[in-house]
């Protein structure tokens, strides 16, 4: 097992699928979470599974800038500090840009770049105080490459992988950490939200197909990062399945 008793973290998106796996497993590591999500029935049964106090859930949407700030400070008040934010929130609403659903669009902007830039607007400051810190975000490795139905979804994915490799730059010096999460196909809620039910199927299925890995293996790269001693920084993991080409 490993010890993240020393270890205080956020995780933005927390209850379903990745989110929910890695505060599971970080909990089960002895780390003190504040779990955030829209969906706080979710939050508190991850809760009650562990001693009470040592997991807190705050309902934040991540577009909602003094929700996030809430949730980072709620750290600081109850556990002294904050070592990690993991940023994971994320949607998939998949389309060809020819349906024109701008509606989506903007919400995959909004939740998906803006959600991690709000994380780290709100805890940056308190962990340049800290003199020590670790921002983590769940990108995709559509981040990496496009296909057809994904250009906007790939759009925000690619966005947030720089936004966060010009953090690291910034932020090294100063002993902040980064590590993006790139994750292939992984069974989740993540494909239930595409509006077009063919798309849906198509997506659903290819998950199937390439037998995709599960939430708790992602958690498990998750637990790797955050485990690594000061001086090293898992600045990228890229973890799909053994046959996603
Ligand atoms: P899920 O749909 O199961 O989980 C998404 C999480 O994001 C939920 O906890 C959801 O909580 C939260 N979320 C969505 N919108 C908001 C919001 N506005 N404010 C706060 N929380 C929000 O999917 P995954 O676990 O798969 O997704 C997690 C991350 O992994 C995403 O960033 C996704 O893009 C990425 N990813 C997933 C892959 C996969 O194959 N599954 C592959 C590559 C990347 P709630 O609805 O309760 O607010």
């Amino acid at each position: 097992m490993t010890d993240l008793s020393n270890k205080v973290v956020v995780i933005m998106g927390a209850s379903s699928g990745i989110g929910a796996a890695t505060a599971r497993q970080l909990a089960k590591d002895g780390a003190k979470l504040v779990i955030t999500a829209r969906r706080l029935d979710r939050l508190n049964e991850i809760a009650s599974e562990f001693p009470e106090g040592q997991v807190i859930p705050v309902k934040a949407d991540v577009t909602n800038f003094k929700e996030v700030q809430t949730a980072i400070n709620m750290a600081v008040e109850k556990f002294g500090r904050i070592d990690v934010l993991y940023n994971n929130a994320g949607i998939m609403p998949l389309s060809p840009l020819s349906d024109g659903h701008r509606d989506e669009w903007q919400n995959m902007v909004n939740i998906n770049i803006m959600g991690p830039l709000n994380g780290i607007a709100a805890a940056l400051p308190i962990m340049k105080k800290q003199g020590q810190g670790h921002i983590i975000t769940t990108d995709s490795v559509a981040g990496h490459m496009v296909a057809p139905d994904m250009a906007v979804y790939s759009g925000t994915k690619y966005a947030t992988r720089i936004i966060m490799d010009g953090l690291r730059m910034e932020e090294a010096q100063n002993h902040i950490k980064t590590t993006i999460i790139t994750p292939g196909a992984t069974q989740s809620e993540l494909t239930s939200h595409i509006s077009d039910p063919e798309t849906r199927k198509v997506n659903t299925d290819y998950w199937s197909n390439v037998d995709g890995l599960t939430a708790d293996q992602i958690a498990q790269a998750v637990e790797f990062a955050i485990a690594t001693k000061d001086n090293m920084s898992v600045s990228e993991m890229i973890v799909r399945p053994t046959l996603q080409s």
